[in-house]
């Protein structure tokens, strides 16, 4: 039986355990450091099940507690799953929920050659259809990335990667590029700030300076391509992301890339998922934060369809095969003229 922590994603304080089966209140109060009066002595009631892999989230307070970004609701009761997001008020005391093997009991074998080397772009929502369908295989590759990578949560990979200076591609005082370690296209670069903003939900008006620094360096990335001008770029957020520390993805639109290899891959880039970087300065703007809307995560679920043309295609090696006759059309264009 493995055992499940509650572990803070702004690292104010050590794991929490949630022992199999047992109710655990938090909100405000020592164990989790928050002051906040806006979170009650009794916000949230967790129930882990370490044989199934979920966590039960109960929010007790009247704030709103949420997952992914969805709010519970008060008296309300929802599974949390590995790579999900929880807040505990208002959007606020982001946690994660870890299932490690218990190291006094028998270690069953990691299935470790089911582990998907980059588990850790699949959005949390995703992930958690997925535990649904293959929960026991899923949970176990789970585990075996928590326990191969003690280095920290897969979700920090980010801020190991923007600080290594083999990836990266540019920086000054504000920001720093580097490569996507699994780019979905020939060029997809991530633009991040060196100062911590966990997610796009901790952003606030006074950040807006900052976007817009992080978007001049993005179309500098571009002119500097040496196909721009035969390549669109788009650059944009993913308005559910699952990897911590804000981050600007910069992608060309070929789209031509072994790393993109499934639905969600495709449409967390091609439908509303994608939330260009003019939009989300522009929500700052006006409404001093940004909001994803309801059922965003659903959208990684919609039918293949092609982004240039809107043909629908039913699998990924017809739809690569597809992006390839726009392409060969374009060149043979730009060579006749
Ligand atoms: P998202 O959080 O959905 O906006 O996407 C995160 C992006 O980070 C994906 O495009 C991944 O391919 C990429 N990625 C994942 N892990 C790393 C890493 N350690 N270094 C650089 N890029 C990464
Ligand atoms: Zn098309």
């Amino acid at each position: 039986m493995s055992i499940c922590q509650l572990v803070s994603q702004d690292e104010t304080h050590k794991p929490i355990l949630l022992p199999h089966l047992e109710s655990v209140i938090l909100g405000r109060g020592p164990q989790t450091t928050i002051k906040d009066k806006k979170c009650s002595r009794e916000q949230v009631e967790l129930k882990a099940d370490c044989s199934k892999g979920f966590v039960k989230v109960k929010q007790l307070g009247a704030n709103p507690t949420s997952v992914d970004s969805v709010v519970v609701g008060h008296g309300k009761e929802v599974k949390l799953m590995p790579g999900q997001l929880l807040h505990i008020v208002n959007d606020l005391y982001p946690y994660t929920v870890q299932f490690k093997e218990d190291p006094g009991s028998c270690k069953r074998p990691l299935d470790v050659s089911s582990k998907d080397e980059e588990g850790c772009s699949e959005t949390p929502s995703l992930k958690a259809a997925k535990k649904h369908e293959h929960l026991p295989e899923s949970v176990r590759a789970e585990e075996s990335r928590e326990i191969n990578q003690n280095v920290g949560h897969w979700s920090h990979g980010l801020k190991a990667s923007m600080q290594d200076p083999n990836m990266q591609v540019f920086k000054d005082d504000k920001v720093v590029v580097i490569k996507d370690k699994y780019p979905k296209a020939r060029y997809h670069w991530l633009v991040l700030p060196w100062i911590s903003i966990h997610s796009l939900k901790a952003l606030r008006d006074e950040h807006c300076s900052l976007l817009k620094h992080m978007q001049k360096v993005a179309d500098h990335m571009v002119q500097q391509c040496p196909h721009a001008s035969s390549l669109d770029f788009r650059s944009g957020y993913h308005a559910i992301p699952s990897m911590s520390h804000v981050h600007l993805h910069v992608i060309s639109q070929d789209f031509d890339s072994p790393y993109l290899k499934n639905k969600k891959h495709w449409n967390s880039f091609t439908t509303d998922y994608f939330i260009e970087s003019q939009d989300v300065i522009h929500m700052l703007e006006t409404d001093g934060k940004v909001t994803v809307k309801e059922g965003t995560s659903e959208l990684l679920k919609l039918p293949l369809r092609c982004h240039l043309c809107r043909k629908e295609l039913p699998t990924i090696p017809a739809l690569k095969q597809h992006l390839k006759s726009h392409f060969l059309a374009e060149s043979r264009t730009s060579n006749a003229s």
